[in-house]
C-alpha cells in the first residue's frame, strides 16, 4: 500500500536495529484518515470472506481494527486483554504470548462471550515481528472453534519471523507495508 509506505519513510523513526517507531500516525497518535485507507485496503483483500468478528489485541491493534470493520458491516471488534480485569468473567479463552518489545511473556484473554464457532474470524494487528502476537490470537480463535478468515497486518517487517511462523499455520496473511531492512536507521521494502 503505496500511501502507507509513504508515510512509514516520512514519519517512521528507526529505534536500535529492528524497532520501527510510528508513534505519530499508528501506535499513540493515530491518523483516522489513514485508518481509513488500511480499512479500505483490508476489505479489498479480505472481500470473498463474511467476517461476523474482528479479533486484535490491546491496546495499539484496537484503533485500527475498529475503523477497519466499518468497512466489514460494522462486524464487532473483540480485543484480547493482557491484563486480569475484576470483571472479566471467569470463562474465558486463555493464550500465552511472548512480547518481542518488552521480552517477557504475558497471558491474552477473551470472554468466551464474544466468540464462538459460529464466528469467522478476521485477525489485525499494528506489527507483525517475530509472530508472537498472532500465534496467541489464531489460538484463540481455534478454542473458539470460529473460522479463520486470515490475519491482516499494517506493517510486517520482514527480516524477522512472523510471515513465515504465521504462514506455517496455514492462514491467508496480508500485510499492508512490509519492511525488509532497518539497517542503519534506513527503512527499506519488500517490492
Ligand atoms: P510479535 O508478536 O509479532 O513478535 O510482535 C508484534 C507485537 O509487538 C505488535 O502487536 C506490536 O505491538 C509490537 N511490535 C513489534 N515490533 C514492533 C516495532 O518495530 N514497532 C512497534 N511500534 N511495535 C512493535
Amino acid at each position: 500500500m503505496e500511501l502507507l509506505k509513504e508515510r512509514i519513510c516520512h514519519s517512521g523513526r528507526v529505534i536500535g536495529k529492528d524497532i520501527l517507531k510510528v508513534d505519530s500516525f499508528l501506535n499513540h497518535q493515530m491518523d483516522v484518515q489513514l485508518f481509513q485507507e488500511i480499512g479500505k485496503e483490508f476489505k479489498r483483500r479480505f472481500a470473498e470472506e463474511k467476517i461476523t468478528k474482528i479479533l486484535t489485541i490491546e491496546a495499539s491493534g484496537i484503533g485500527v481494527a475498529c475503523i477497519t470493520a466499518q468497512y466489514f458491516n460494522n462486524a464487532p471488534v473483540v480485543f484480547a486483554k493482557k491484563l486480569i480485569a475484576r470483571n472479566l468473567d471467569a470463562e474465558v479463552y486463555e493464550s500465552k504470548v511472548y512480547s518481542f518489545t518488552k521480552a517477557t511473556n504475558y497471558i491474552i484473554r477473551v470472554d468466551k462471550k464474544y466468540l464462538n464457532a459460529k464466528d469467522t474470524v478476521l485477525i489485525i494487528d499494528d506489527f507483525l515481528a517475530n509472530g508472537n502476537a498472532v500465534l496467541g490470537l489464531l489460538d484463540i480463535s481455534r478454542q473458539a472453534g470460529a473460522n479463520i478468515a486470515g490475519v491482516g497486518i499494517v506493517i510486517e517487517k520482514s527480516f524477522q519471523d512472523g510471515r513465515e511462523v504465521v504462514l506455517k499455520e496455514n492462514v491467508k496473511l496480508e500485510s499492508l507495508a512490509r519492511v525488509k531492512s532497518l539497517k542503519d536507521g534506513k527503512i527499506t521494502f519488500v517490492d
